[in-house]
């Protein structure tokens, strides 16, 4: 186990001065717990890391978009990356500032278009000329100027999970830079209502590595310099998101060791420093806990099912991703079990062949760094109420989302009558 603020004291899990144990009792499981000491502590190490550069560090609302987790990174002064509507109005009801959030996706909608025109964000990550035709026109209608950054595809490989790879060229994320290049040609007669500030590139998630990074920020630091020579100034150099955790027992660049391999690069140009790190932020902030209901004993083998399920951590079926496991209070003996969820599925599962304590019905288990991609990915799949979040910071604990009810599952079903 290697969260920070996640620790065991007197044979028991803790998460800050809160037992596991007390947080499951009074909001029950499956029951999601963050450490807001964590989230602040990640945020702090990329201000260090930039102190006296010119930087936005803008958190990914779709790793963990709970409008509590949210306002700590508000009152951080963080900015936001964002990739729809409803997410850049969870950063207002959050009390962050539209004004330093950054739009990416390949398929934004007019009406969200005109909702971040609207309230003045940052700029638009833009992935192909329709869309940015089609900010053009809102923002005319509007009577505004939309600011982009246009997200180019810097053709390396991240060198992690196929599904979270985006930076190859057949990916379907940004343009080439050929491509960009032509689109800025004579930009601000064919785009009157568009400033053109900034270039984005984002590899992909889980990067362990600095390399490349540094691969991808030379080649657009080379297409920067070439498009300056046909007098095309931008501001902001967006290197995207991606950099990893330990899940397992990965050894992830810090973001001191990011920046001091990538900075010197973007400072000789002069421009604007800006990532958008989401899991890096809050992956390790969270344990998943859930209540052992039975444990089955096959002839050949041991399943341990627990009260959560894919519905609430789909990450494992997924992408095949680990998750670490470990009881909330201590046992004497292990045993190698399966560790299933309740839904009919055989990819409803969170570890094969896992050698874990000997758990019985009643006892809970933690899954460990389902901070990011987590509560965000869960649905209500097998009708099943989505579970429960609680903010922890010291011994206080804060419920942030209630656990949901089977009449909020059909509200918007028994309205229909
Ligand atoms: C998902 C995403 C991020 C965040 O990625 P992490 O791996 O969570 O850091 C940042 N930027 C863009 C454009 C994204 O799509």
């Amino acid at each position: 186990m290697k969260q920070e603020y996640f620790e065991r004291k007197d044979k028991e899990l803790f998460c800050e001065g809160v037992a596991v144990k007390e947080a499951a009792r009074e909001f029950g499981t499956p029951l999601y717990l963050y450490s807001a000491s964590h989230i602040k502590e990640r945020y702090n190490n990329f201000e260090e890391a930039l102190k006296g550069y010119p930087h936005d560090i803008c958190f990914a609302v779709k790793a963990c978009s709970n409008i509590h987790i949210l306002e700590l990174f508000a009152r951080a002064g963080s900015g936001f990356d964002i990739v729809s509507g409803c997410e850049l109005r969870r950063v207002i009801d959050a009390g962050g500032d539209p004004k330093k959030c950054v739009y990416a996706g390949v398929g934004k909608s007019a009406e969200e278009i005109e909702l971040a025109i609207e309230k003045e964000i940052l700029y638009f990550g833009v992935e192909s000329v329709p869309e940015l035709e089609r900010i053009n026109a809102i923002a005319a209608k509007l009577g505004k100027t939309a600011r982009i950054a246009l997200r180019v595809n810097p053709d390396v490989d991240a060198h992690t999970h196929e599904y979270i790879t985006t930076g190859k060229s057949e990916n379907k994320f940004g343009l080439t830079a050929d491509y960009a290049e032509k689109i800025l040609k004579n930009f601000k007669e064919k785009y009157p209502n568009v400033e053109a500030v900034g270039l984005q590139i984002h590899i992909g998630s889980q990067i362990t590595e600095t390399e490349p990074y540094k691969k991808a920020v030379l080649k657009a630091a080379e297409f920067v310099k070439k498009l300056r020579a046909q007098g095309t100034e931008l501001k902001y150099f967006d290197i995207g998101g991606g950099l990893g955790i330990v899940y397992k027992d990965e050894t992830v660049a810090t973001p001191a060791e990011l920046i001091k391999e990538i900075l010197p690069t973007i400072a000789e140009l002069g421009m604007t420093f800006v990532c958008e790190m989401g899991r890096y932020m809050v992956g390790n902030s969270s344990m998943l806990i859930t209540k052992v209901e039975y444990v089955k004993e096959n002839p050949d083998k041991t399943f341990v099912i627990v009260d959560a399920a894919m519905n609430d951590l789909i990450r494992p079926a997924l992408y095949e991703a680990y998750h670490e496991i470990v009881a909330v209070e201590d046992k004497d003996e292990t045993f190698v079990c399966d560790v299933v969820g309740p839904v009919c599925e055989s990819g409803d599962f969170f570890r094969k062949d896992c050698q874990i304590p000997k758990v019985g019905e009643g006892d809970l288990l933690a899954i460990c760094s389902a901070g990011a991609y987590g509560f965000t990915m869960s649905s209500n799949y097998n009708s099943r109420n989505r579970a429960a979040e609680v903010l922890v910071e010291g011994d206080k604990m804060k419920l942030i989302r209630k656990r949901e009810t089977y009449e909020d599952q059909v509200r918007n079903e028994k309205t229909c009558r």
